[in-house]
Parts: C-alpha cells; sequence; structure tokens
C-alpha cells in the first residue's frame, strides 16, 4: 500500500491511495456493504459510479457465512463477484454495541451473537487473521469504543486497551496485500485523542482511523475532535474517519483534513424514500412529488436522475416496489460519489474554501 498526497488546500488534502486492487482518489466516500452486499445494489451499479472500495463487517461476516465458507470460495472479492478493493472494519464497534452480551478483558472481547445467541470471542489476533483470511485489502484493529458521555477513566481505559491491542494486531500480521489501519480512541477528551494518536503512530502502522465520534455527540464536537485528531495524525498517511456520511458532516471533516469516510447514511436513506440531493435532502414520500417530472436532483448525473422522474420514484415508494428503494439507493450513494470527486477537483484547483462554502450550510 502507499499514499501520495496530490496536493493541499489548507487542512484540506487531496491524495491517491494505491490498494491491491487498484487507486482510491482521496477524499472518498466508502459505501457500506455490511454482509458483503452493498444493500440493494450490485458491483456493475457500484462501478457505474466509479466506486474504488466498499466496506464490509467483521463482527457480521464472522457470523453469517464464517470465514471457512468464504476462505474456501475464494476469499470476499471472489465470494461477492468485486473486483475493487474492501475494507473490513474489526468488529469493535459492533460489539461494543451489544453492551449485556459482552466481556471485555485484556486479551480480548467474548460476546454472543445476536443471530443465535452463540459464544464467540474476538482477539487483536484472531480479528487480523479473519480480515486476512477473507483477502482484504485494508483491515482495522481491534478497538475499545466508549460510549458516550464517558467518564474519564473509561476513556482512559479504552485508550489504554486499543493501544494494546493495536500493538498485537501489528505483530499478528502475516500477508503484505492486506494493509492494517489503527483507530484513534479518545472519546471528547483532547488529552485522550492526543495519548492515543501518539501511541497508535508510534507503530507506524500504513494508515489510521479517527473512531468513537459521530456516536450521538453534537456536530460543535464532531467537527472540532475530528479537526484535532486529524492534526495529529502523520501527514503523509490516509485518515479515515469512521461513520461520517452526510453532505455537511463530510464538507467539514475534509476541511478539517480526513481522507476517507464511511456511513449506512445513504443506504439507509435510499431504502427509506429519503433522497439526498445537493439542494437538501428531500423525503419522496411527501404528497409533493406525486406529479413531478423533475429527476430525484436536477443537478445529479447519475443513471437514475438521467432515467426517472421524482414521480415515478414517489409512486414506487407509494406501492412499497422494491425498485425504488434500489433506485434511490444507487442515487444517494451516487450523489456522494460526485461530492468527492468535485471537492478533489477543488482541492486540486485551490478552490476549496468556496466549495465548502458553497456546501457547508447543507440542509440535512
Ligand atoms: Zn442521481
Amino acid at each position: 500500500m502507499t499514499f501520495a498526497l496530490r496536493a493541499t488546500d489548507g487542512a484540506a488534502r487531496r491524495g491517491t491511495l494505491r490498494l491491491a486492487h487498484g487507486d482510491v482518489e482521496t477524499p472518498a466516500f466508502m459505501p457500506v456493504g455490511t454482509a458483503a452486499t452493498v444493500k440493494a445494489l450490485t458491483p456493475d451499479d457500484l462501478r457505474a459510479f466509479d466506486a474504488r472500495i466498499i466496506l464490509a463487517n467483521t463482527y457480521h461476516l464472522w457470523l453469517r457465512p464464517g470465514r471457512e465458507t468464504i476462505a474456501e470460495l475464494g476469499g470476499l472479492h471472489a465470494f461477492m463477484s468485486w473486483d475493487r478493493n474492501i475494507l473490513t472494519d474489526s468488529g469493535g464497534f459492533q460489539v461494543f454495541s451489544l453492551e449485556s452480551r459482552r466481556v471485555l478483558t485484556d486479551d480480548g472481547v467474548r460476546f454472543r451473537s445476536h443471530l443465535d445467541g452463540s459464544e464467540h470471542e474476538f482477539t487483536p489476533e484472531n480479528v487480523v487473521g479473519f480480515q486476512e483470511a477473507l483477502g482484504v485489502d485494508v483491515a482495522m484493529a481491534l478497538d475499545v469504543c466508549v460510549k458516550l458521555p464517558a467518564t474519564k477513566a473509561e476513556v482512559d481505559e479504552s485508550v489504554r486497551l486499543t493501544t494494546l491491542w493495536a500493538r498485537r494486531c501489528a505483530a499478528a500480521r502475516t500477508r503484505e496485500a492486506t494493509a492494517l489501519f489503527g483507530i484513534v480512541q479518545g472519546g471528547l477528551d483532547e488529552r485522550a485523542r492526543a495519548r492515543s494518536a501518539a501511541e497508535l503512530a508510534a507503530l507506524e502502522l500504513p494508515g489510521y482511523a479517527i473512531g468513537g465520534l459521530s456516536v450521538g455527540e453534537s456536530r460543535d464536537d464532531l467537527y472540532r475532535m475530528t479537526r484535532f485528531t486529524a492534526a495529529l495524525l502523520p501527514e503523509a498517511k490516509p485518515r479515515y474517519l469512521m461513520g461520517v456520511g452526510t453532505v455537511r458532516d463530510l464538507i467539514a471533516a475534509i476541511d478539517g483534513g480526513v481522507d476517507m469516510f464511511d456511513c449506512v447514511y445513504p443506504t439507509r436513506c435510499g431504502r427509506n424514500g429519503r433522497a439526498l440531493t445537493r439542494a437538501g435532502d428531500l423525503n419522496i414520500r411527501s404528497a409533493t412529488y406525486v406529479r413531478d417530472a423533475r429527476p430525484i436532483d436536477p443537478s445529479c448525473a447519475c443513471a437514475v436522475c438521467a432515467t426517472y422522474t421524482r414521480a415515478y420514484v414517489a409512486h414506487l415508494f407509494r406501492a412499497d416496489e422494491m425498485l425504488g428503494p434500489r433506485l434511490l439507493s444507487y442515487h444517494n450513494l451516487a450523489m456522494l460519489a460526485q461530492l468527492m470527486s468535485e471537492a478533489r477537483a477543488a482541492i486540486e484547483n485551490g478552490t476549496w474554501g468556496a466549495f465548502r462554502d458553497a456546501n457547508a450550510a447543507h440542509r440535512v
């Protein structure tokens, strides 16, 4: 893996991340394919709006269909027929969302499956082993995410374990083509964030994520901590903010120096009738659109906006037709891909400030 920083404008960065399955131009938004599928979309759809990397989920794939099945069928790329890059998260975030079903020790975390109650354990070593067995391009280290608000002791303990586990993840690596990213924790505490970033940077990992944000804190806190943490990370390595996917949040995070993002927001919205447009999100179920002959977003160049009207998509949702969620999921991801492409051009051309200001007040 290599990362080339091509241009900067203020703190905003324009780069190219070279991975085993091709180049990823950054800033980049990664569509989420939790269970080895970006819900309702095919790999051809993803290629049509030039997605270069998607995200899949260790926790979910561990439980179903499991490591052996995927490995036997040639790894995750072959299994899901996706020939571009895949990043898997470590499963830490999902396990910590289980709360009552988990037991945390220095060794790892034991938990019960949300599917059938069966017992499992994640350790730094087996989580890296799992992601390598899947053959993914980027693996995330196992981390401890604290729920906010958190006490100082809880935040300090999550930073301690996250560093300990990142060291063990780095030592457990065996596969050159899978790049391991560390995850900075520290809640909303600048001192804890600084410690986490410094301890992880000392491991000289190929990339770093900012974790533990976008978990219910205020937008001011999200933006402040993102900017603060991004500035602490090594300049030459890619920076990935986990769980952010609204236009306004993406613009603010790029402005703070982040390169990569993922979020279920665009596809979840797509399934629920919410369209992301450059003029703000709109609810296609609203009576306003029943006879609206315009495309979902008149400024969007995607295949859905070139082909269908708001009235038709509104009809699909009202008739409970499965094409409705599919078309909106496609448009929402394609729209974010265009936003990222325009952001990259603005950073390259030195016009980032104007682009940011034109999009920063985006209605969500
Ligand atoms: Zn569109």
